[in-house]
């Protein structure tokens, strides 16, 4: 499951004004990666993660998600290529209010046509890995904010994705539970999946292998840790 942008712009149209949110990226995230990127606000940071997560597409250049390209392909075909492949998890977890855990992460699969038993099973499952089998039956503000985000990971764990994506996913969240949260990532990234998370915290970033920062819709910066 490569990732390969080769000269990727994103050109939004304000008035009679071009203005590039991707100036013209490259970059190639492998199989089984860590990365984070990082960069001040307005840099193109969300609008690169739209387009890895198959939210949005190239004002041009191509976008290669495992061999296809995805650039050409329709809004449908798009959405499909993101339910299969993509996970996500936001700042603000995105949970509905009124249904429990379980339920929460039941919820793509129902979208998938899995039948009721299997979803539960697989929710449970997914619940299980984020650490919170106790805390199925709870509904959302029954909570604290860590485990609310583990809930919206274990949703994003449910239909088997490749790749996960995370916007700020400790933004709303104090230090202790945002290091467990990233804890969670170390351990699905351990577990093969490739990892890409948006953050500003250099704290955040510092747990990911490689990261990239973004300026003015450019790749600036690109390093890799060494373990
Ligand atoms: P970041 O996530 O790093 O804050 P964005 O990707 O949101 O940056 O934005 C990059 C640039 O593109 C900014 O100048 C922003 O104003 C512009 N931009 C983003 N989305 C739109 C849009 N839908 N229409 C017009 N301009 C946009
Ligand atoms: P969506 O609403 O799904 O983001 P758009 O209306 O942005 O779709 O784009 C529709 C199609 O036109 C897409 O294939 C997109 O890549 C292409 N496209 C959008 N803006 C431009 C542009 N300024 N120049 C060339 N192609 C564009």
């Amino acid at each position: 499951m490569t990732i390969a942008l080769s000269d990727v712009k994103k050109i939004y149209q304000m008035g009679d004004t071009p203005v590039a949110a991707l100036a013209g990226v490259t970059l190639t995230i492998s199989a089984g990666e860590f990365t984070a990127i990082m960069g001040p606000s307005g840099s193109g940071k969300s609008t690169l993660m739209n387009i890895l997560g198959c939210l949005d597409r190239p004002t041009s250049g191509s976008y290669v998600l495992d061999k296809q390209e995805v650039s050409s392909l329709t809004d449908d075909e798009l959405a499909l290529t993101r339910n299969k492949k993509i996970g996500f998890v936001f700042q603000n977890f995105n949970l509905l209010p009124r249904i429990t855990a379980l339920d929460n992460v039941a919820l793509p699969l129902v979208y998938a046509g899995v039948e009721g038993k299997e979803r539960k099973k697989r929710a449970a499952e997914a619940l299980a890995a984020v650490g919170l089998e106790n805390r199925m039956d709870h509904v959302p503000n029954e909570l604290s904010g860590g485990q609310r985000q583990r809930v919206a990971i274990a949703r994003a764990l449910v239909n088997e994705p490749t790749i996960i994506m995370a916007d700020e996913p400790t933004g709303a969240l104090d230090t202790k539970s945002g290091n467990e949260v990233m804890d969670i990532f170390k351990k699905l990234n351990a577990a093969g999946r490739t990892i890409i998370l948006v953050t500003h915290e250099p704290d955040i970033a510092a747990h990911a292998k490689r990261v990239i920062h973004v300026r003015d819709g450019l790749i600036v910066r690109d390093t890799e840790r060494d373990e």
